[in-house]
């Protein structure tokens, strides 16, 4: 239904939804219902394809990594050395858990045969007999729906010795982690896979080079390998009808916060967040937009000035932040800005794995300074010290976890210098009086 109204919209862009085509469907989750809806057709014309081939069409599809960086699909299979006389490998990341971002778990949870289709086509492009899912720990029935998945494809032959009498072996495991995010960083990651502490290793070596057990690896997120079966059935020129000539395709958008219907919403990208709002039911009755962030906590918050801004790489970025996740966490008049900066810091600051000084020091700091403006004990210089540390923890730590700390703090200060100003000059938060002296 939202695709129908994308497509009312826009009919320019004209759109079926493709992950979420039957999600509302009672058993979406099972082969048969995969299969009723055309199920690893994708996969059959792909073994019947040359390796090589398969990563041509993907990597002529454009299609870019739907786990925030955009970094094209075919090109990072590859990367995959061949003849190197090493085993190579798929790492899947499912350890979603960027604030905001909902959408591979929900697409586990109603389709886990689109990834596993997806999971089996990539294999067969890179060579790899072997597959791993590393999912988040505490999703216990989307790893048991996942498990059942994985038992039936097995059953029928997706999976395990000579797939569906191609000749082909592949072996899938299912790796349920402990619940960190730096955990979502690939290449800690892997080492979490390998048994030890997740923690980011240094790249280069990237692990299409030097992965897991330090052999070639793609680690791919779940929405890319799962848009991959697709692209085989229809074809590259179908998935590059839809988007723009460097962002093609379609995705899925979660629309969270102050909204009147939050929930998974399948487009293509470079659709605007007010077509979004428009088709989805708006702000809820009676507020209206102040910021939002177009992919997470990580990426810069944008405002209500940037509702036209195109959903894609190219677009987002002239705005000044990022696509990432596409997870469109939208806030409304009655938020404070410096409480949700606040918020979000305290979750950087806990989840910093320690590896690195300006990570490990400076979101410790950063939280100390909000807290206090929050609470209206903030002095003028401090806004000049919390952008000062934030500059010394972007771009000088080890992962990205330290840039995505950075970033909230940037980019309110940029938009809501005045808000965060108030808290110092009234004495606590404008927003609340119970936190508040003089605004009481
Ligand atoms: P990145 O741009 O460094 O890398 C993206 C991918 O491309 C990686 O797989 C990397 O191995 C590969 N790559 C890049 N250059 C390469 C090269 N020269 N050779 C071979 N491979 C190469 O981004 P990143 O640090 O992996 O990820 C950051 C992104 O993660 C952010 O954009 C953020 O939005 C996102 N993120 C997502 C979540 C989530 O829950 N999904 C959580 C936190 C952050
Ligand atoms: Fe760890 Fe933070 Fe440094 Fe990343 S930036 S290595 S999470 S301390």
């Amino acid at each position: 239904t939202v695709a129908a109204a994308i497509n009312e919209t826009s009919p320019e862009k004209v759109l079926a939804p493709v992950l979420s085509a039957f999600w509302d469907e009672p058993n979406s989750w099972t082969l048969e219902t995969y299969r009723r809806h055309g199920g690893y057709e994708g996969l059959r014309k792909a073994l019947a394809m040359a390796p090589d081939d398969v990563i041509a069409l993907v990597k002529d599809s454009g299609l870019r990594g739907r786990g925030g960086a955009g970094f094209p699909t075919g090109m990072k299979w590859q990367f995959i050395p061949q003849g190197d006389g090493k085993p190579h490998y798929l790492v899947v990341n499912a350890d979603e858990s960027e604030p905001g971002t909902c959408k591979d778990i929900p697409l586990l949870f109603a389709n886990p045969h689109s990834l596993l289709e997806g999971i089996v086509i990539a294999c067969h492009a890179i060579r790899s007999n072997q597959a791993f899912i590393y999912l988040r720990g505490e999703v216990v029935p989307v790893l048991r729906r996942l498990h059942h998945a994985v038992a039936e494809a097995y059953e029928a032959g997706y999976l395990g010795r000579n797939v569906q009498g191609s000749g082909f072996d592949l072996e899938l495991t299912v790796h349920a982690g402990a619940g960190a995010y730096i955990c979502g960083e690939e290449t800690a990651l892997l080492d979490s896979l390998e048994g030890r502490r997740g923690q980011p290793r240094l790249r280069p070596p990237f692990p299409a080079v030097a992965g897991l057990y330090a052999c070639p690896t793609v680690v791919n997120n779940v929405e890319s390998i799962a848009s991959v079966p697709a692209i085989l059935t229809r074809g590259k020129d179908w998935f590059r009808s839809m988007g723009s000539e460097k962002s093609p395709g379609f995705t899925l958008y979660s629309l969270s916060g102050h909204v009147a219907n939050p929930g998974q919403y399948e487009g293509p990208l470079g659709i605007t967040l007010r077509q979004l709002l428009d088709i989805s039911g708006g702000m809820r009755p009676g507020h209206r937009l102040k910021f939002w962030t177009p992919g997470g906590s990580s990426t810069p918050l944008l405002t209500d000035e940037h509702l036209d801004v195109p959903l894609d790489y190219e677009g987002v970025g002239a705005a000044g932040s990022m696509l990432g996740t596409k997870a469109l966490q939208c806030f409304d008049e009655t938020t404070c800005v410096v409480r949700a900066v606040a918020r979000w810091t305290e979750f950087y600051a806990h989840e910093s794995c320690g590896k690195c000084t300006p990570c490990r020091e400076g979101t410790y700091w950063m939280v100390q300074l909000l807290r206090d403006i929050e609470a209206g004990k903030g002095r003028s210089e401090d806004l000049d010290k919390l952008l000062d540390i934030a500059d010394n923890v972007n771009g000088k730590s080890f992962c990205a976890l330290g840039d995505g700390a950075a970033s909230p703090i940037f980019s309110s200060l940029k938009y809501f210098r005045e808000e965060y100003e108030r808290h110092i000059t009234g004495q606590g938060c404008p927003f609340d009086p119970a936190l508040s002296t003089a605004w009481a």
